[in-house]
């Protein structure tokens, strides 16, 4: 069974939050809420949605130094919710990492639209604005378009597995994922036994990009809890 795609909605007027939650789950999506920034930045870390909508004026923390910090530590897609619709506003949005942009007063037709295109440019969950990423200068590289690896230039054959749980650790660079949460992001199913089988799935990805599997870079133990990305990415 293949899980829902996960939107967190962060959005402090209660009457289009609770509009957007009803018209994103009769489409399919499964919502979650936050009334502010801080609250937002919370359940990101907690929920790791697939796609954000951000409202850009909120209580506590403000929508754009909620986009900044979500993009210091994640590269899932934004798409900003904003009451300006200066020119001026749009690109100093997209300077704050956002993929899109809805003005207010919008339909959720429209903001509907706008989420399901960027799901479809997404390669594995990743902003398409990031299409390609590379590591400790060059060393390894991923292409989400064409679902490639490369280690010092060269092609890896890595399994659809491999790759999805390679992308989840990127997405969330330095963060730490229990084997379950691993599951649960990389793969969305679950059956008996799976947790064992991240680690083997983690033992063949690092005898594919390691230099050396007793000190690994980029795929890291975190003992006693899970794993997380280690690699140093130019942006
Ligand atoms: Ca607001």
């Amino acid at each position: 069974m293949t899980k829902k795609t996960k939107i967190l909605v962060v959005e402090d007027e209660a009457k289009i939050a609770e509009a957007l939650r009803a018209y994103l789950e009769k489409a399919g999506f499964a919502v979650v809420e936050a009334a502010d920034g801080e609250a937002g930045l919370r359940s990101f870390d907690e929920t790791c949605p697939d796609l954000v909508v951000l409202d850009l004026m909120l209580p506590k923390i403000s929508g754009e130094t909620v986009c900044q910090e979500l993009r210091r530590v994640s590269r899932v897609p934004i798409v900003m919710l904003t009451a300006k619709s200066g020119e001026e506003d749009k690109v100093s949005g997209l300077t704050m990492g956002a993929d899109d942009y809805v003005t207010k007063p919008f339909s959720p037709r429209e903001l509907l639209a706008r989420i399901q295109s960027i799901l479809r440019r997404c390669g594995d969950g990743i902003s398409p604005m990031y299409r390609s990423l590379s590591w400790n200068e060059g060393d390894l590289e991923m292409d989400f378009e064409s679902r490639e690896l490369k280690k010092n230039g060269a092609p890896v054959n890595v399994t659809p597995s491999e790759f999805r749980i390679l992308s989840t650790l990127v997405k969330y660079p330095g963060r730490t994922f229990t084997r379950d949460e691993l599951i649960d992001s990389a793969l969305g199913m679950d059956f008996d036994g799976f947790e064992r089988t991240v680690d083997s799935h983690i033992k063949n990805l690092r005898g594919k990009i390691e230099d050396d599997t007793a000190n690994p870079a980029y795929i890291l133990t975190v003992r006693g809890v899970g794993y997380k990305f280690g690699g140093t990415c130019a942006r």
